[in-house]
């Protein structure tokens, strides 16, 4: 099966002014467009072509030597950016009652919550990411190198938030901290609360 590049559930400027529409044309007709045909091709002729790229990249160790790289960068990119457009929703969705508690009781505060995050969102050195994942049914914030995803670690991203410098650079330029602030204006938390619920079914 031939990985599409999935469409996104808004317009480009959509998510104006926190980011804006040339950089999330760039990023998803571009960026994730090139690493859906890299892991396309990667794949092609092989045994993993029919597979689901998730459970590819839950099981990296399995992936041939002479392609693993290929997949491990150009699948993990193809799977963190799917994620990446559907927790991202135009002014945001709050979360509800319920899973604000979770979150509470997991990290504090909202407040906690965001704090923690920006610190790992952050210290990404270089290209990665920082993700909310979950691990035997709580929440936690790790970050990732390039496009390693959480789920070569045997972990859940239920949120994720590109640090690469495409993400934000023609913007933010070197300020990596006032678009990780912005972020959290985008952030559909019912997006995010479903694939907890899915995680810990
Ligand atoms: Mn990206």
């Amino acid at each position: 099966m031939t990985q599409e590049l999935p469409k996104l559930d808004y317009e480009y400027n959509a998510l104006e002014p926190y980011i804006d529409a040339q950089t999330m044309e760039i990023h998803h007709s571009k960026h994730h467009q090139g690493y859906t045909d890299k892991f396309n091709a990667a794949v092609e002729g092989t045994e993993l072509a029919n597979k689901d790229p998730i459970e590819i990249l839950k099981k990296l160790e399995d992936v041939p030597t002479e392609i693993k790289d290929a997949v491990r960068n150009n699948g993990g990119g193809f799977v963190n950016h799917s994620l990446f457009w559907k927790i991202l929703t135009p002014g945001g969705k709050e979360p509800s009652d319920p899973f604000f508690g979770i979150i509470n009781n997991t990290f504090g505060s909202m407040d906690e919550f965001k704090d923690k995050f920006t610190d790992a969102a952050t210290k990404q050195f270089g290209s990665g990411w920082a993700w909310l994942v979950v691990k035997d049914g709580e929440m936690e914030i790790i970050s990732t190198p390039n496009q390693d995803t959480p789920y070569s670690q045997g972990l859940t991203p239920i949120l994720g938030l590109d640090v690469w410098e495409h993400a934000y650079y023609l913007k933010y330029q070197n300020k990596r901290p006032d678009y990780i602030k912005a972020f959290f204006n985008l952030i559909n938390w019912e997006e995010v609360e479903k694939r907890f619920k899915d995680s810990t079914n």
